[in-house]
């Protein structure tokens, strides 16, 4: 990969899932800051199983403009897998990954370059001050998870950072090196260290279509987040077990010395249904805590592609 990396070149990526509307309009904006900006550039458009004419555009823009690659995979693989092909396939000095529906804002590329060019930094990454525009109870659960997994992981991930941030060749190779098939890439991006460049901005919504995650996708995406970067998790059931151990000698004790002093009276059968309940009950959340982990490697034992690749624009993408 270094070995042909450009100097100077400026690698987009841009992973679109039904996106036919908003990408036009993303390509001529971006364009035209990139022009400005006069440099070398490549946009590589990544089109993550689309089942509207997302292709279709694609195929045209990168036929009238030489900057422009695509690849196309055989289904939908997920924003993390798109983000990744991209990566994996850019040539260019200075990588960045951007949505296509323009809520990552182009007009911050030039600084961003600059930021890198003079000043000693590997990454420069953005990140929302504020999240007008989308629901409460979504903003209100996206704080928690920042709270809860920066609490128990050791990879620090902001809250309201974004996927857009524009990275320099070393910190891209090494992203690339964890080819791990989980993918959390604000995980993975703190992780791999560096030393980053944080500039805010406002929120921006979405131009055109509609956002294709689902509450329940985020909701998964977040455990992911949670289990990839943290054994926190594994402990608990531990802790679990070893204070049910205690608070049951406790209660053996407190039992022998009632019969010892008053006699043994039958009775207690709610009390007792209460306990057997409430221990079997943790012993499914544990197990179901393992049984996340187990998963997690099996999935990655099976070492199956990221993505599979059913056109593109040239011959060198892989
Ligand atoms: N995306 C993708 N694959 C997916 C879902 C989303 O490549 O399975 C792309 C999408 O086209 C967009 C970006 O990821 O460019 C962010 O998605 P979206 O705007 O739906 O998410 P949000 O901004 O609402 O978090
Ligand atoms: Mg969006």
């Amino acid at each position: 990969m270094p070995k042909k990396t450009k100097k100077d070149l400026i690698s987009l990526i841009v992973p679109c899932f039904n996106e036919e509307e908003a990408l036009t309009i993303f390509y001529n904006e971006t364009s035209k800051v990139l022009k400005t900006m006069k440099v070398d550039y490549e946009m590589i458009l990544v089109d993550d199983g689309s089942k509207d004419n997302t292709l279709e555009v694609m195929r045209k823009l990168s036929k009238k403009d030489k900057n422009v690659r695509y690849i196309s995979f055989s289904r939908n693989f997920g924003k993390e897998a798109a983000m990744y092909a991209g990566f994996v396939n850019s040539k260019g000095a200075y990588v960045a990954v951007m949505d296509a529906d323009m809520q990552d804002p182009p007009t911050l590329l030039p600084q961003m370059y600059q930021i890198l060019k003079k000043q000693d930094y590997d990454s420069v990454a953005t990140r929302r001050v504020n999240r007008k525009g989308e629901s409460k109870i979504r903003s209100m659960f996206a704080r928690m998870f920042y709270k809860i997994i920066n609490t128990i992981s050791d990879a620090e991930i902001v809250d309201g950072a974004r996927d857009f941030r524009l990275m320099k060749r070393k910190m891209v190779d090494a992203v690339i090196s964890m080819s791990e098939y989980n993918r959390f890439s604000k995980g993975i991006f703190g992780w791999v260290g560096f030393k980053t460049y944080w500039l805010p901005f406002e929120n921006v919504e979405r131009v055109a279509g509609t956002t294709s995650w689902s509450f329940w996708g985020l909701t998964r995406y977040a455990i992911d987040g949670i289990i990839n970067f943290s054994n926190v998790p594994l402990n608990i059931a531990s802790w679990f077990g070893f204070l049910m151990t205690f608070v049951a000698f406790v209660m053996l004790i407190f039992i022998i010395v009632r019969k010892a002093i008053f006699g043994d009276p039958v009775a207690g059968w709610a009390s007792t249904m209460c306990v057997i309940v409430f221990i079997g009950g943790i012993q499914l959340f544990c197990l179901g805590i393992m049984g996340q982990y187990i998963g997690k490697t099996y999935m990655e034992t099976k070492n199956r592609a990221h993505y599979i690749i059913a056109e593109a624009s040239d011959k060198t993408v892989k």
